[in-house]
């Protein structure tokens, strides 16, 4: 559900003239704006040394049980290249030693009934082991697949979706 049909008064001088307008909140009263942007987030691609990309199962709602990349969001004054490097060693204990941008795509997050928009950078990922790898966090366990056997109807978030689908065809083994 979008931030709109939850949020109808001011927070500024309190009055119920604060409505969604394309980009941002708008109090027709005193004019006070809201501007709604997407957040930051980061995924990685990693392979093993047969060319099998890990895929992540998801532990929790959005999309619970389905495939996923890891990843998650940017924080406040995050640079996107330590956030996938925190997030990966939160998550799957590895240390990420080099990194190479790969693509974005947007996607609509919905959490508790809200909406969240992101765009969701991708890294392609070199870890310094696989061997340190421990799930934890919000994923409940790892596969590795071959790049061109994944099946991206098992990818619950539509952006990771198209993401390893470009992945996919850009890939050459
Ligand atoms: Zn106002």
């Amino acid at each position: 559900m979008h931030l709109k049909e939850h949020i109808s008064y001011c927070p500024k001088c309190g009055a119920k003239t604060f409505s969604f307008d394309k980009k941002r909140f708008v109090c027709s009263s005193c004019q006070f704006d809201l501007y709604i942007n997407a957040s930051a987030a980061v995924a990685a691609l990693i392979l093993n040394d047969n060319g099998e990309l890990l895929l992540a199962r998801r532990k929790f709602d959005p999309m619970k049980g389905t495939l996923d990349l890891p990843g998650g969001f940017v924080d406040v004054h995050e640079t996107a290249e330590n956030a996938i490097k925190r997030e990966i060693k939160e998550e799957l204990n590895l240390t990420i030693t080099s990194l190479e941008y790969f693509c974005s795509f947007p996607n609509t997050y919905t959490f508790r009934e809200n909406d969240y928009y992101t765009l969701d950078l991708t890294f392609i990922c070199k870890v310094e082991s696989l061997d340190d790898l421990n799930v934890n966090d919000d994923v409940s366990a790892v596969e590795f697949i071959e790049v061109k056997k994944i099946d991206t109807t098992e990818i619950g978030l539509s952006s990771i979706k198209t993401i390893v689908s470009t992945f996919q065809k850009s890939y050459k083994n």
